[in-house]
């Protein structure tokens, strides 16, 4: 079967010819790839800077954001059958007998780093035609989602927030609206979490470097979040629009775009950084004046990464009342697809659209 690997000695991205996997065990599924969703992470991995192939392998095959078809299962599976659509999980706990959060089912908190995640971190991924997995990482997903739950998974980070936001709530019981929220960067993991966070009930607006009009700004507006350009207004202007900034929700990968609007952060707000930083950029920071904003304002720096069997379950929750209240503009954040050949030219290449996906059969 065809399969989209990067082999990192080589430094090479490309489509090889692999065996079809079989079905190792009684509790095992094996699915047929529908669709597969690139992201950053892919560009990190195809670039060589991250990621790493399983133990003895010279490439990994990639993908960490699926959707497919269960085409077989296992003798003791239970929950799904063949026909049924579903989305797997991504990382999979440490062997560690020490990892409390492993061992109880949370290996998004693991604290040895001995992880492995699909497409990403010594395991193959799903960027195959074929994949098996244990029925316990899948999510079964409902037939209405076939033409956005390639979504789940980037959708699954604001989730996470949200859950952590819940937590972090607890701290102020007076408060009782959710409050201002910001979510810095329009791409993917941006327009979904702005989606989340309107959800949830927060006055949200969305902060981005291209000026209006584009898909993405469009996408924003049409859910209820005005844009905003950084190339047009200061960072100062986001307190002037739904007053002080309570939760900034980072997705843009950049460290100067973060450090700047973590500056306008209000008063017991928390700055919940999703985007890991591909490129260095020089970064000048007043250290001893953000310590004493923290510090005087109560304020929250919060760092998240993937995203737990409760955040899936609740992102596939999110998929369909996101489609109800505001029809289409899932499929907007999807604008383009691709066969599996073009996996190197789409995640190297700057073309523009929003979310770009490889499309299998
Ligand atoms: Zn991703
Ligand atoms: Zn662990």
């Amino acid at each position: 079967m065809k399969a989209v690997a990067v082999f990192p000695k080589s430094r090479e991205v490309r489509v090889i010819d692999v065996p079809e996997p079989r079905l190792s065990s009684a509790t095992g599924v094996r699915v047929r790839t529908l669709e597969i969703g690139v992201c950053g992470t892919d560009q990190e991995i195809a670039e060589f800077q991250h990621g790493a192939p399983p133990e003895g392998e010279d490439h990994l095959i990639l993908g960490h954001e699926a959707l497919g078809e269960v085409v077989q299962v296992g003798a003791q599976v239970k929950g799904l059958k063949v026909g049924d659509l579903v989305v797997p999980r991504v990382r999979r706990p440490c062997p560690h007998e020490a990892c409390a959060a492993c061992r109880s089912g949370n290996p998004d908190f693991c604290v040895t780093g001995d992880y492995r995640e699909r497409g990403i971190q010594k395991a193959h991924g799903f960027c195959a035609e074929f994949f098996v997995e244990e029925e316990a990482y899948l999510h079964r997903v409902p037939a209405a989602l076939r033409g956005v739950a390639v979504l789940t998974e980037p959708l699954t980070i604001a989730e996470k927030a949200l859950r952590e936001l819940e937590v972090l709530k607890r701290r102020l019981p007076w408060k009782k609206q959710p409050g201002h929220a910001v979510v810095l960067g329009a791409g993917p993991v941006g327009l979904l979490g702005a989606m989340a966070l309107k959800r949830a009930g927060h006055d949200t607006t969305v902060y981005s470097r291209s000026p209006k009009p584009n898909a993405k700004a469009a996408v924003a507006e049409a859910v209820g979040a005005p844009y905003l350009s950084s190339k047009e207004v200061g960072a100062e202007a986001l307190t002037g629009r739904a007053g002080p900034v309570d939760v900034v929700y980072e997705a843009s990968g950049s460290a100067k775009a973060g450090f700047e609007v973590l500056q306008v952060l209000g008063p017991n707000g928390v700055f919940i950084f999703t985007g890991v930083p591909g490129k260095k950029e020089p970064l000048e920071l007043d250290g001893a004046a953000l310590l004493k904003q923290l510090v005087l304002k109560n304020q929250l720096v919060l760092g998240t990464v993937n995203a737990s069997e409760a955040d899936f379950q609740a992102a596939l929750e999110d998929l369909a009342r996101f489609q109800e209240r505001w029809p289409g503009q899932l499929e907007a954040i999807l604008t383009e697809r691709h066969p599996p050949e073009d996996f190197q030219k789409v995640v190297t290449g700057k073309s523009g659209g929003i979310k770009h996906i490889i499309r299998f059969a």
